[in-house]
This record gives C-alpha cells, structure tokens and sequence, in this order.
C-alpha cells in the first residue's frame, strides 16, 4: 500500500489475532468480499498476534490451551505436539497456514493510530494510509498495553523494573533477587521458573484464591457469563483470576512442596534499594516484575467516545461484542470473549450483528 491513498470498504477489521481472523473467516463466509467488502490490518511483522512476542518457556504444555479458529484444526499445523513445543512457534505458524488456507489478506505491519466519524463513515487512520468504512471490528487485543499500577517512589528505585511483556528468560536473573508481583497465572509461571534460578519474593494485593478441582465446561461457562454480566452493565471487565481463581496445577503443588509459593501482602512504597510495607519492614531487591496483567488496547477508538465515566462500555448484542453507544463498532477478544475459545465464538456473533445492521447480508 502506498501512504496517504484513501481506501474504501465496508469493514475494517483492526487485528488478526485469533479475534480478527475469525471475524475475518466469517465476514468472507458471509458473503463479503476481500478488499470492497472488508480488509484486515495488523501492526505486527508477522501472523501469530499476540503469541509471536510471548516467553521461549511458554510451550503447548504450559499454556492454558488453545482453541481451534473455525474451519482448521490447531492439531493438522502441528509438525510435532510435543509438550516441549514453542507456543510463540507453534501459534504463529497456525495462524500463517490458516491466514493462507482461507484466502484471508492481512495487510501488516498497518498500526491503526487513529479511528475517527468523517460524513457518515469511519475514517481509519494507519500508518501506511487511510480507510473510509461503515462498520469496524476491533480485535486488537491485551499485550499492547501493559498495566503497571503507581506506587509511591518506583521512580527512585535504582534497580530494574519489568512487565511480564519484558519476560524472556530466567537465567538473567541468576544472584538477583527478584520481587514479583501479581497474583495471576502468568505470575506464578514466572515465579516457578525465577525461583529455580534465583531467590524470589511473591506478593499479591489480595490473598490468591486457589482452585482445588476440575475446571470443566459449566466451571467455563460461569466465568464468562460473569464478566459478560459485568460489561453488559458498562462495567469495566474484570481479569480472568478474579473469576476463574487458579487451578492448582501439580507446578503449583511442586512450587508449594519448594517453598516458594509463600505469599506476601502488597508493599506500601518503594525505595532506592527495593520496597517497604506499611508496618516499615524493607526489603532489598534487584528486580521487581510486575506480572500485573493488561488492559484492552483501544486508545485509537477514543475519538469514537465510546466510553463510560468507569471506562468500561455498554456491551450489547448475541455476545456482547456490539458497543451499545455505536452499533457500527464490536469488540472481539474484549471482556467475555478474551480467550481463544471466546474470540472464536464472538467472531461469528459479530460478523453476522455487523453485516446485518450494515445492510450487508442477502
Ligand atoms: C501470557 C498469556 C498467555 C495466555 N494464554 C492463553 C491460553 O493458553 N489460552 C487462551 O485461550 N488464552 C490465553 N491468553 C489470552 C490470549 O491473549 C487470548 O486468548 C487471545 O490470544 C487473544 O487474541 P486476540 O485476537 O484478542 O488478541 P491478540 O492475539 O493480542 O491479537 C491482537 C492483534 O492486534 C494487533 N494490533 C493491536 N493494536 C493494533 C493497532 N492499533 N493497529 C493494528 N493492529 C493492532 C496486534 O499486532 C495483534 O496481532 C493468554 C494471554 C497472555 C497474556
């Protein structure tokens, strides 16, 4: 694509994660032509979203699990299903042979900056051009915004401070002592690793709430239906442990059996040298991790002024991806449908609403 043309379509599909590429799957099984009837941009260099930047360590054994996207099979890409395999490998490549598979054009890397009203149609800005459509479907998932919350002195902390999107490896941890924070799975699968190479201290704002159990079908269909509750009312969602709680896993067995699954309450600040509570015992650290979770990536939609005074949005429609304020946007991936399983689903529900209301379905 050449900058600065004006394309015009019907839909823009912002993301070709698991959300933008069953979108996509649906709109053209719909009817909807590649191109004049919609396009799908994404700002990353290659197919695989968000599991293309995920940790070397995260492999097919220790991801939650991942759905199949509509039509392919996650299992018929796998050269090798191993335990051991690369899930930012495995996924990218899925994605890659299912992107091809469907005929689905993904025009990438097209970082969608801005997304504005001009005479009746959205106005996509990216940085490769502009798009002129009626309806938009966002897909843009989590990892582009990391959430670290304020605490008092993190800007006079002298050692280093990272996310879980920083994460990599281990070993660079070795004789640091490293302070990690967050009571999610991603944090106890760092803390897992971390301790194995290095002394750790986990703390978590509220006591983590641990599931003994199985987690089946109904136990899945609770959580979603709980945080679609919450966004059905403008509620802001909520994150996958606080109605999920964590499974406990034989890691998390092997982790208490280690000692190091030993949980401290949040700190009250932090120092030069490392954190301090409120009672005003200190503790020095190299490192703090924040594995504190992500916040859906929809600062290109604020002109649409889509939000409550909560930051949530109303949510409306079969699965709650339509936004009440403006039927011609749906958010796939947001809320009820951020999981592979969900993404999946909502991408049908908001294909069809969309091309629906848009007029576009015979
Ligand atoms: C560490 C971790 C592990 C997880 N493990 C699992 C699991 O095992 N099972 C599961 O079901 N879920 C898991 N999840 C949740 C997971 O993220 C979702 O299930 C799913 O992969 C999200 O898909 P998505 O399409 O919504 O987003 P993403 O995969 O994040 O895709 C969003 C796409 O949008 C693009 N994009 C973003 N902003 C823009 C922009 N402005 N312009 C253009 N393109 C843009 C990005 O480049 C990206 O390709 C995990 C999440 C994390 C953080």
């Amino acid at each position: 694509m050449e900058s600065k043309l004006l394309y015009k379509t019907d839909i823009v599909v912002i993301g070709a994660g698991q959300a933008g590429l069953s979108s996509a799957y649906h709109l053209k099984k719909l009817g909807l032509v590649p191109g004049r009837g919609f396009v799908v941009l994404d700002q990353s260099p290659q197919p695989g979203g968000a599991w293309q930047y995920r940790w070397p360590s995260l492999t097919l054994s220790t991801v939650n699990r991942v759905h199949d996207l509509p039509g392919l099979a996650f299992s018929e890409t796998l050269d090798n299903d191993a335990p051991q395999v690369r899930a930012n490998v495995a996924v990218p490549h899925y994605f890659e042979v299912y992107e091809k598979t469907f005929g689905i054009t993904v025009y990438r890397p097209v970082k969608v900056k801005v997304v504005c009203e001009r005479e009746g149609r959205f106005r996509v800005e990216t940085d490769r051009g502009f798009f002129a459509a009626r309806g938009i479907i966002n897909a843009t998932g989590t990892w582009e915004t990391p959430y670290i919350p304020e605490y008092r002195g993190a800007e006079k902390f002298t050692g280093e401070q990272l996310h879980t999107k920083d994460y990599q490896t281990a070993d660079v941890f070795k004789g640091k002592h490293v302070i990690i924070v967050g009571g999610g799975i991603s944090a106890i699968q760092l803390l897992d690793e971390i301790s194995q190479v290095t002394t750790t201290t986990w703390v978590t704002r509220r006591p983590p709430l641990f599931r003994e159990g199985p987690f089946g079908a109904e136990e899945g269909r609770a959580a979603v239906a709980a945080v679609e509750e919450r966004v059905r009312k403008g509620l802001p969602p909520a994150s996958v442990v606080s109605v999920t709680g964590l499974p406990v896993t034989p890691a998390i067995e092997a982790m208490k059996a280690r000692g190091v699954l030993k949980r401290r309450e949040m700190f009250s600040e932090i120092t030069e040298r490392g954190v301090q509570w409120a009672d005003g015992r200190a503790m020095n650290a190299d490192v703090i991790l924040w594995c504190t979770g992500f916040r859906s990536s929809l600062d290109h939609l604020m002109p649409l002024m889509l939000r409550e005074e909560n930051g949530g949005m109303v949510m409306a429609g079969r699965l709650a991806t339509m936004v009440a304020k403006d039927p011609r946007v749906h958010l796939v991936g947001y809320g009820p449908s951020a999981s592979t399983i969900g993404a999946n689903r909502a991408g049908r529900a908001a294909a069809m609403e969309l091309m629906e209301y848009l007029g576009l379905r015979a």
